[in-house]
């Protein structure tokens, strides 16, 4: 018999798990511990409209207080689980109290990677990962202040777009060959290059990672180890994330590149569970484990966790997806861009609509969308069923998407 939920970080998966904890039926205490002063909220608009000043936080919790207030969730901010005691069942908080638990649920999220080089603890260099982030640099993020960015993924690129949007000086420094790398195929990355150069941004790929930092006290330039030396009044990284384990490594739960969770969000403990961005999850569609950094799947293990916590056993499976906003293209990602053999481009890029299809012979594996909501629709119950289209049909832009996709669905 469950009676009491402690519910261990106060984020989006967080606020979700105690969401469906409620809808599915869960009757006993729910108590939810968050580090941070804020309701459980969304992240995505910190490098969008929170950061352009276009939405107030409000507007990006998960529930607001009366919703907690109502279903008798107990949430205490500002406050951190220093430990878990596993054999006895409780936490110790910050304030040095203790809490037991019947089933403990861990959402502690990720956290920035930071940056090593010299100079890296001068005033005016931040990272972008919660409201506190962008509170701290709001003031000096403003026009004609000449910002750097370290780092040419998602959340620098978005904070480029906004930056350079806002009428900032932007330079973006990245150490691959070209920006967001990682996630896009050469050409698709290529089109965004140039969105963002047109825009004013500088981009300078192949920077070799062995710059500093300069200033005295705080932030004047960068230098590369070309020795060129470029102003900057403020210093932004977004060179990644890891998974927050520390509490679980410390009590001794299987970690691996997150914490190793079953398709259940159940850990090595059977009384322990863990959601988001922490964990390293079995995906079956996709015949492997991974850790992923996505609002859809801490949505979703959120409520896998929450159903599994009310007695009912539901593998979560899912095709991942992920969006990114830049100026005003909606990038929508779903699958996974690897083993793939050949990307094909239906549409055009001067429209600022196309899709970028990953193929594996004749299966799709992951698809770009930009401005394309319905070819992401889609590819997302392609690529669940593993739809098969040939790729010289796929090119053909004569013959409409939905048709293509109905078909190979049927
Ligand atoms: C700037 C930015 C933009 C993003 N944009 C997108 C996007 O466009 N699309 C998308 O799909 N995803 C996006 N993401 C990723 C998405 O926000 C995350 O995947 C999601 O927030 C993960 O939710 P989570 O609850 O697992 O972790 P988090 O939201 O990180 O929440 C974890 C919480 O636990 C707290 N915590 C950790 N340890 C403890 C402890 N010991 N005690 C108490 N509290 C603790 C942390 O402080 C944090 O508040 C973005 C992320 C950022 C930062």
């Amino acid at each position: 018999m469950t009676d009491s939920i402690i519910i261990a970080g106060a984020g989006h998966a967080a606020g979700q798990a105690a969401v469906s904890l409620r809808q599915g039926g869960f009757k006993g205490r729910i108590v939810m511990i968050g580090e941070e002063a804020y309701l459980p909220y969304q992240r995505p608009p910190l490098s969008k409209k929170y950061l352009a000043g276009e939405l107030d936080l409000e507007r990006m919790y998960v529930r607001h207080q009366k919703f907690y207030d109502e279903h008798d969730i107990d949430l205490r901010l500002s406050t951190r689980v220093e430990r878990i005691d596993r054999s006895g069942a409780t936490v110790t908080l910050s304030d040095d109290s203790k809490l037991p638990y019947d089933r403990l649920l861990l959402a502690t999220g990720s956290h920035v990677r930071k940056l090593t080089i010299p100079g890296h603890d001068l005033d005016g260099v931040h990272y972008l990962r919660n409201v506190a982030d962008v509170l701290r640099f709001k003031d000096d993020f403003t026009a004609g202040k000449r910002l750097i960015i370290i780092g040419a993924g998602y959340i620098g690129m978005e904070t480029a777009a906004v930056g350079i949007s806002t009428g900032l000086d932007v330079t973006v420094l990245e150490s691959a060959d070209r920006i967001m790398a990682r996630a896009l195929a050469p050409e698709v990355s290529v089109f965004f290059d140039e969105v963002h150069r047109a825009a004013g941004v500088r981009i300078l790929c192949g920077r070799d990672p062995h710059s500093q930092i300069i200033g005295d006290g705080r932030v004047e330039a960068i230098r590369g180890a070309d020795g060129v030396a470029m102003p900057a009044d403020l210093v932004i990284a977004g060179i990644g994330i890891l998974p927050t384990t520390d509490l679980a490594e410390a009590a001794g739960l299987e970690c691996d590149d997150g914490i190793v969770v079953d398709e259940f969000c159940r850990t090595s403990d059977p009384h322990i569970l863990a959601i988001g961005d922490c964990t390293n999850h079995p995906n079956q569609l996709l015949g492997r484990r991974l850790r992923l950094e996505s609002v859809h799947n801490a949505q979703e293990q959120a409520k896998t966790a929450a159903a599994t916590l009310c007695g009912e056993l539901k593998p979560y499976n899912q095709i991942p997806w992920f969006w990114s906003d830049q100026y005003d293209l909606k990038l929508q990602i779903v699958g996974l861009a690897r083993d793939h053999d050949q990307v094909v481009i239906r549409g055009d890029f001067a429209d600022r609509s196309f899709a970028a299809f990953y193929m594996k012979g004749d299966l799709i594996v992951a698809v770009d969308a930009v401005n394309s909501a319905r070819e992401f629709m889609l590819s997302k119950k392609l690529i669940a069923q593993g739809a098969r289209i040939e790729p010289e049909i796929l090119a053909d832009t004569d013959i409409e998407f939905k048709d293509l996709a109905n078909a190979a669905l049927a």
